[in-house]
């Protein structure tokens, strides 16, 4: 898997080590467990996936963590992206609005023996208040516009990267606060499974 991620282009050492060290299969459905090392999302349940490793390591490095960082992640899945992130930053705060996959994921994690990962259960368009600001935001669901909450919880100078768009393929999208004033820059297409919440699709849509 590493030199598949290094041949498409990710360069950063301490996100390829941490992509190296967290073991893809422990978050994957045990039907899919021989699957886990492809470079490839994969079915968990209520209709979700675990995101393409290239997809989690490239919106890792654009992240660029510091071992100080305090992370907001929506959209827990399986946990393995909030796994990478817990060996790069200080700590992860990270929600999902299906509980089933919160509990397995919450399962994997302290298996995992990872201390500095915080869940909950909510709908993440809202973000996390309560612990706000947060250094660096990722959203691994497609949002359908701008999300303004999570923008007004994020640093200035802060990073945020979150797929925008349609239901097939979305633009990922980068953005830097400086001050009041998002600076946005767009990274490349990308296919994830839809942001649904108040700031996000409506539940009937998807
Ligand atoms: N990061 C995950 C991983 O490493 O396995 C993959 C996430 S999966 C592509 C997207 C997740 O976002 C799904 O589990 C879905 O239930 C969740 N989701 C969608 N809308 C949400 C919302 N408003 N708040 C929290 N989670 C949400």
């Amino acid at each position: 898997m590493l030199t598949q991620l290094e041949r498409r282009g990710i360069r950063d050492t301490r996100v390829l080590e941490a992509m190296r060290k967290v073991k893809r299969h422990h978050f994957v459905d045990p039907a899919f467990r021989d699957r886990a090392y492809d470079d490839t999302p994969l079915p968990i349940d209520e209709g979700q996936t675990i995101s393409q490793p290239y997809v989690v390591a490239r919106m890792t490095s654009l992240l660029e963590l510091q071992p100080s960082d305090k992370v907001l992640e929506i959209g827990t899945g399986s946990g393995y992206q909030a796994a990478i992130i817990a060996e790069l930053a200080h700590k992860v705060f990270s929600i999902e609005r299906h509980m089933s996959l919160l509990q397995k994921a919450r399962k994997a994690l302290d298996e995992q023996a990872y201390t500095n990962v915080v869940l909950k259960q909510g709908d993440g368009t809202i973000g996390w208040a309560e612990f706000a600001p947060f250094d660096k935001i990722i959203i691994t669901a497609a949002a359908p516009k701008f999300p303004k909450t999570l923008f007004s919880q994020l640093k200035d100078q802060g990073l945020m990267i979150f797929p925008m768009g349609e239901m097939r393929m979305q633009e990922l999208v980068l953005i830097q606060r400086n001050g009041e004033e998002a600076i946005m820059k767009e990274v490349g297409q990308v296919s994830f499974v839809p942001l649904v919440g108040r700031e996000g699709w409506a539940n009937n849509t998807v």
